[in-house]
This record gives structure tokens, C-alpha cells and sequence, in this order.
């Protein structure tokens, strides 16, 4: 007797575009019906920039033309379908009904948001359903605390070493390549004084469509949509990682913290958005990587070791951390810091050049690279005291790979120190010394990056140095500021006054 398959009805994220995902590979696809859907909630939690609701929706189009390339049953809603109920459960239900489906089933949401939502969906569910794994990640969800326990505070390098030897990634036996696990000294350069802007790879993605059909759905947004240049499916994701082993990599380490007014991507791959979407799999961009070293001997181990860390260290880091940490982590306020974002986050119009710099970036093209988000846009927002809600929810709105896993911890974790330190050792703050130090921003500046106290002194000196004094009793006894607060030390009561009322008085542009 042959028992038919159920009908069984698969939801695929947006987030989920993994083509070599098993349920692909399956031989009897008879019964199953995948579905893809472009709702208003998803794309308006908070409000995202133009690029990023562009590109998933090119990606999430062009996914469901490979699956029915494959003769899989594909049901697509678009954001302005008549049929399009603009809500998971309302459109799963539909369906269920009309398919007569018995089965539900779908790949784990990265978001805790969305694992709530659809627990409850799945509860009230009268037919059978089944969570699969996405088969993206290196790591599980909880892969930290399986490894160092529950703790309060997790070190990403002891969890790198680890997924380093557990993966066999640049190993030579039990010892890492080189004989060290981390080549951050030899790398974290300033670009040279004859740099010139790198070369990137154009892809000429038609978006005319996709952005009629967002104005015509009525859909909230900011930001520029011209310069929209992501790949948007396997093929054109492959084109990028093999151009940036072939093209960046060799130079990816030792600029990776470089800023300049000449160029926005310098020798950073761009893969966030094709990572996060899981389009291509970090084991993949791993393997690129490792090959290209092998191959070409102008990449040295330090920047295919930097280029690694990134991605089986933070970013797997991140994911764990994450799903370890919520949902309070969304809640911590460590400073307890309520002050409202500035308007030229939305406008880029600042006299501030680095802020004007990054912030046109982010706008122009939904991307930021990680010292500028971290050390310029990051930085000033601490500074200033801003409310780390408002501070998140613009990242998880302007760049294209703001997906809440690794937004959030980023943001709130490792720039906002809102946690006090769950992810990183100390705040990461600095004066305009820095900022001059690793880009050009200050050479035409209306400040001035040397004064911290007369009318044209930089906002980043006084603002600094007022955070220090304001919080020394949370972080003067932290080993890792210490340098910090034996500087500190050397400035007079009248100055620290000085500087407390100037940071006080002072009011963004
Ligand atoms: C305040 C702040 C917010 C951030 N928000 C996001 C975000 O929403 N989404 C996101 O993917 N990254 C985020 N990052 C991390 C990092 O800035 C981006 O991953 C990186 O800039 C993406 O550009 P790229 O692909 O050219 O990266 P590259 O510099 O080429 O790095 C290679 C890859 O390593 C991974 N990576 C590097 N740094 C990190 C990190 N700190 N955490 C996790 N993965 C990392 C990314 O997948 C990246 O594609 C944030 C960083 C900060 C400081
Ligand atoms: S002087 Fe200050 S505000 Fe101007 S670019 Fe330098 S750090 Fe930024």
C-alpha cells in the first residue's frame, strides 16, 4: 500500500536564501509547497533604508525563481500583491486551508523576535509542524554556554582559539599556523599617503520594479536607493567573495581599521549582506579565503588570519552571545543614558567631517565598514549619552546586514557598552586623536582635533574626557582603562571643571 506524503506547506525567511540547504536536495518534492513572503511588519519594525528593503526583496525574488528553476511548487507574496494579507499568520493560514495542508514546516528564525512569533504561531496550530535547522551557522545557538558555562562575561578570543581547533581552520596539528592564534599587531595600519580609492566590482541589478512596488505598498523608508550595488543571489555573491580573495584580501588585515574621505570600502569584502541573508555559507567564504592564501603567495597568514577571526570568531561569537543573552540584553542601559540620537544621523549635516563622512556613506549606500560604525558613528553616539534603544534601532535600520543577531550585539554589546561589559572588555571610546590618527578626516575639519576647550575644539576631546570624569566609578577600577585614568590624572580640578561644563553646554549641531 503507498501512503501519499502529507501536504506540507515550508516558510522560508527572508533571511533564509540558502540554495544548498537540504530541503533542496530532497528527491520527492511532490507534496511540498514553499512560500516566500514580502509583508509590511517585516519591513517596517523600524524604519529601514531604502537599499536594505531593495535588496531583500531582489533576493528573496530571485531565490524563488532558482527553487522554481528546480520545478519546486513556489508560492510568492509581493508587498503590493491584492492577495497579500501582510501578516505571517494570516497568509500561512490562508493557505493551509486552501492546500489542504497537514504539515507546517520551517527553518529556525535567527530573531528573537520571530522565534516568539512563531512559537505562538505553531501552538495554535492544528496540524503538524516541524522546525528544521538552517544549516548555515558553524556553531549552535548555545554553543557558548555548552563551551564556558553560564557566565556573566564571555571572551570572543577564547571562543575563536576553540572554533579554531574544532574546525580545523589554519591549524598545523594541535598549534595554529605561525605559531600564534592572533596577528592583530602586525595589521591595523593607516592607509598610505599615495592610496589609491580600491576598485570594486559593479553589479547592475535592475531595482525599478522592486522600488515601484515598495511606493506603491506605501512603505516607510530613508536614504538613497542610486548607488544600490549588492549582490543579490549565489552566482553574483560568488563573483564577490572571489573577487575580494583575488582583489582585498591581501591587504584586508593591515587596513582594516583605516578611514578615508576617499574611500568607503577600502579592502573590506562587502559579504555581510550575502552572509546574513545565507546566501553564501561562512564555511564557503572560509574555504575561499584559506585557498586564496595557499595560492597566492603576495597573502600573508596575518590577513587570511584577520579576515577568519571575523567571521568564525565575531560572528559566531555574536550569534551565540546573542541567543545566550535575550531578551534582556535588549533591555540593558549600563549608563543609564537617555539622550536623543541627533537629527544628522538621518541627514548627514554636521560640520563634524568624520560624522559627515560616515553618516553620507551609510546613507548613500547602506553601508558603513566596522571602525566607522564603531570608532566615529558608535563612538559619538556614547559619548554624547544616547539612549541605546534610539542608537539601535538607527543601525537596525540604515545598513543593508542590520539583522537584529548581530546588529544588536554589535551595537548595544560592543559599541554602547550597555551590557557593562557581558561582551567586551571595556567601552570602546576615543578622543579625535584617534580618528586622526587612523583616517583623514580631521585635515579639513571645521574643529579642530587638537582642543578640547576652545570654540573650535572637537566635540570627541571634551566629550571624552567629560565621560571619564562622569563615570569613573564604574570604570576606573577596570584594568583596561587604567592607561585612560592615569591620563586623566595629570589634568588639574579647574580643567576637569572646564571640560565637565563644556560637554555639558555643548549641543549637537
Ligand atoms: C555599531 C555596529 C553595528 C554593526 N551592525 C552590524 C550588523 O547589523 N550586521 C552585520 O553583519 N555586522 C554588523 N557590524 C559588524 C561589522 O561592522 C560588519 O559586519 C561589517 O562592517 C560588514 O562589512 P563587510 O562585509 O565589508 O565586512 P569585512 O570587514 O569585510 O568583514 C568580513 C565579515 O566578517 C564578519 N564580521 C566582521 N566584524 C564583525 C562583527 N563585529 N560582528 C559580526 N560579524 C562581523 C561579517 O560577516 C563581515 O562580512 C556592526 C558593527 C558595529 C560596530
Ligand atoms: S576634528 Fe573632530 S569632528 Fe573633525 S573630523 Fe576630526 S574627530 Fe571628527
Amino acid at each position: 500500500m503507498i501512503i501519499a506524503k502529507p501536504n506540507t506547506l515550508r516558510l522560508i525567511l527572508g533571511d533564509q536564501l540558502n540554495i544548498s540547504h537540504s530541503w533542496y536536495q530532497e528527491q520527492d518534492q511532490s507534496n511540498i509547497f514553499y512560500v516566500l513572503m514580502e509583508i509590511k511588519p517585516e519591513s517596517e519594525y523600524v524604519t529601514h533604508h531604502i537599499q536594505k528593503i531593495i535588496g531583500f526583496f531582489l533576493a528573496m525574488r530571485d531565490f524563488q525563481e532558482s527553487l522554481k528553476q528546480k520545478k519546486l511548487n513556489v508560492i510568492y507574496y509581493k508587498i503590493n500583491d491584492d492577495n497579500n494579507l501582510q501578516d505571517f499568520t494570516a497568509n500561512l493560514n490562508h493557505l493551509i486551508h486552501e492546500l489542504n495542508v497537514q504539515k507546517f514546516e520551517m527553518q529556525e528564525p535567527d530573531e528573537y523576535r520571530l522565534e516568539q512569533y512563531f512559537k505562538d504561531f505553531t501552538s495554535s496550530l492544528k496540524i503538524e509542524y516541524q522546525t528544521f535547522s538552517t544549516e548555515h551557522f558553524f556553531t549552535e545557538r548555545y554553543e557558548l554556554k555548552n563551551l564556558f558555562g553560564d557566565k556573566d562575561h564571555y571572551l570572543m578570543e577564547s571562543f575563536y582559539r576553540k572554533m579554531r581547533q574544532k574546525h580545523n581552520v589554519l591549524m598545523d596539528k594541535n598549534k595554529p599556523e605561525g605559531d600564534k592564534w592572533n596577528f592583530d599587531h602586525d595589521n591595523r595600519k593607516s592607509l598610505p599617503k599615495n592610496h589609491q580609492a580600491s576598485l570594486q566590482l559593479i553589479f547592475d541589478n535592475d531595482f525599478d520594479d522592486v522600488l515601484n512596488d515598495i511606493n506603491q505598498a506605501d512603505l516607510q523608508y530613508f536614504g538613497n536607493s542610486e548607488n544600490f550595488n549588492w549582490p543579490i543571489n549565489y552566482m553574483q555573491s560568488k563573483l564577490a567573495l572571489d573577487y575580494f580573495c583575488n582583489n582585498h584580501l591581501q591587504t584586508f588585515g593591515l587596513y582594516q581599521d583605516a578611514m578615508s574621505i576617499d574611500d568607503e570600502f577600502i579592502s573590506h569584502s562587502k559579504l555581510s549582506f550575502s552572509l546574513n541573508l545565507k546566501i553564501l555559507s561562512p564555511q564557503e567564504v572560509i574555504n575561499a579565503a584559506i585557498q586564496a592564501y595557499r595560492n597566492n603567495t603576495e597573502i600573508s597568514l596575518a590577513q587570511v588570519e584577520g579576515f577568519i577571526r571575523q567571521i568564525l570568531g565575531w560572528r559566531e561569537f555574536m550569534r551565540s552571545f546573542y541567543w545566550c543573552k535575550m531578551p534582556n540584553f535588549a533591555k540593558t542601559n549600563f549608563f543609564d543614558h537617555s539622550s536623543k540620537l541627533p537629527e544628522f544621523y538621518w541627514t548627514a549635516k554636521t560640520k563634524m567631517n568624520c560624522l559627515r563622512h560616515c553618516i553620507k556613506s551609510s546613507l548613500d549606500n547602506a553601508y558603513a565598514h566596522h571602525i566607522q560604525r564603531l570608532m566615529v558613528t558608535g563612538n559619538y553616539a556614547l559619548l554624547l549619552g544616547v539612549d541605546p534603544n534610539q542608537v539601535d534601532n538607527w543601525y537596525l535600520g540604515v545598513y543593508i546586514d542590520a539583522i537584529e543577531w548581530v546588529e544588536i550585539t554589535n551595537t548595544r554589546g560592543m559599541s554602547q557598552w550597555a551590557d557593562g561589559g557581558g561582551l567586551a572588555t571595556k567601552p570602546y571610546i576615543s578622543s579625535a586623536n584617534y580618528i586622526n590618527k587612523m583616517s583623514n578626516y580631521c585635515k579639513n575639519c571645521f574643529y579642530d582635533h587638537k582642543e578640547k576647550l576652545t570654540d573650535n575644539a572637537c566635540p570627541f576631546n571634551f566629550l571624552y574626557w567629560a565621560f571619564l570624569i562622569k563615570h569613573q566609578n564604574l570604570l576606573k577600577s577596570n584594568l583596561r582603562m587604567s592607561m585612560m585614568y592615569k591620563l586623566l590624572e595629570k589634568f588639574t580640578e579647574e580643567e576637569k571643571t572646564e571640560i565637565l561644563q563644556k560637554a555639558n553646554d555643548y549641543r549637537p549641531e
